[in-house]
């Protein structure tokens, strides 16, 4: 079966977790504050602005603690997100409001998301759908005037930069995801942005227990260095050693990984360019640079998923994420939203990673070939 996504881990990373067993300290450590600093530099913005989370969704569950979002505020979101999204607005006790994409790009914009503010609004957390920026300048602009909190939803986004400005940092939060799907591999773990150092401390205390003194060798009493204070009722969601080895491999490979997915990504685009049946994701303003996370094509609704089928049975995984939430029933939203509708009937997602070769892009493009013969 040829993947959606696959990992690229080699011989740098099994070595990097070498080392981090020799050690004797797997757990969160110096190899997790190196990644840290790694990553802020990465992205440009400084150090004390980052930290490690175990996950995108426990990051974007911290932050609606981190701003303070609650019962009676209400939190808008892009129906086609991701579920772990939905899910801290509303454990919050405040309520999901979903807003409608643009059916093309799959991305929010600042007119959809103004339809659904209301008084109660609180913030907007907003995804660069496949890797390719929003046009984040409207959404600042809107945000800014309404005083409403941004929180960038980046966990597909690690190399996505907006007029040369990291996707990430546009917002008052930002985060990013590790997990094994992702671009960047650490097995799982993840990155928040704070926009200032206070929030940025905050947030290291709620994903620590909400200790407000460092335990251990690390504390700097000089007699009993157990006695510690909280700040919070924090839980611990951080990255360890053994992840941020993994982590600070993959980040050195990084570069050559968007490299290869733009490639496929520019390999897809010629060859299905020639097939009138099928749309290819619409052309990037220059200005906007993406990380190549999907690459998704648009077919009619009542033939997208016999294509799916019919890949499938020729071993070639394909999907549509994300699944629009005003569509699950859990979350109670009785609205209709048309773009994102004729999207979530039309789009597919297919394999993209930077480990297939040639011969396997080829494979994909012989049988979508075949299939539209049949239609
Ligand atoms: C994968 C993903 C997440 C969740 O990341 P985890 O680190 O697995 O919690 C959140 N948002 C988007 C858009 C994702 O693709």
């Amino acid at each position: 079966m040829l993947n959606l996504f696959q990992p690229t881990l080699g011989a740098e990373e099994l070595e990097a977790v070498r080392r981090v067993f020799k050690s004797n300290w797997v757990g969160k450590g110096g190899i997790t504050d190196q990644f840290e600093s790694n990553f802020a530099h990465y992205i440009g913005v400084e150090r004390n602005l980052i930290r490690s989370v175990s996950c995108c969704t426990e990051g974007l569950f911290q932050s609606m603690v981190l701003l303070g979002i609650g019962p009676g505020d209400e939190v808008i979101l892009p129906s086609i997100s991701f579920v772990g999204a939905a899910n801290a607005v509303a454990s919050s006790g405040a309520k999901p409001v979903f807003c409608d994409v643009d059916k093309r790009t799959l991305n929010t914009t600042a007119k959809l998301i103004e339809e659904m503010i209301t008084e109660k609004t609180k913030a907007v957390i907003i995804l660069h759908y496949g890797g390719v920026p929003c046009r984040i300048d409207e959404i600042c602009e809107l945000v800014n005037q309404r005083r409403i909190a941004l929180i960038e939803d980046v966990a597909g986004s690690v190399a996505s930069r907006y007029e040369g400005k990291a996707c990430g940092t546009f917002g008052h939060i930002g985060l990013w995801s590790f997990d094994a799907m992702k671009i960047l591999v650490a097995g799982d773990g993840g990155m928040i942005y704070c926009r200032t150092a206070e929030m940025a401390q905050d947030a290291e205390e709620l994903l620590h227990l909400g200790l407000l003194t460092k335990s251990g060798f690390k504390s700097s009493a000089t007699t009993r260095w157990w006695e510690f204070e909280v700040s919070s009722y924090g839980r611990r969601a951080t990255m360890n050693d053994i992840a941020s080895a993994i982590g600070l491999e993959q980040l050195k490979k990084l570069p050559g990984f968007v490299t290869r997915r733009k490639q496929i990504h520019e390999y897809y685009d010629q060859a299905f360019s020639a097939y009138s049946w099928l749309q290819l994701p619409p052309e990037r303003p220059a200005h906007m640079e993406s990380s190549y996370y999907f690459y998704w094509i648009q077919v009619r609704s009542d033939i997208r998923d016999k294509l799916a089928i019919y890949l499938r049975e020729r071993d070639i995984y394909t999907t549509f994420r994300y699944y629009p939430l005003h569509w699950v029933k859990f979350y109670g939203a009785q609205i209709s939203l048309p773009n994102t509708e004729e999207a979530a009937e039309a789009t597919l997602c297919i394999p993209i990673h930077q480990s297939l070769s040639n011969e396997d892009l080829d494979r994909v493009i012989k049988c979508v070939s075949d299939f539209g013969k049949g239609i």
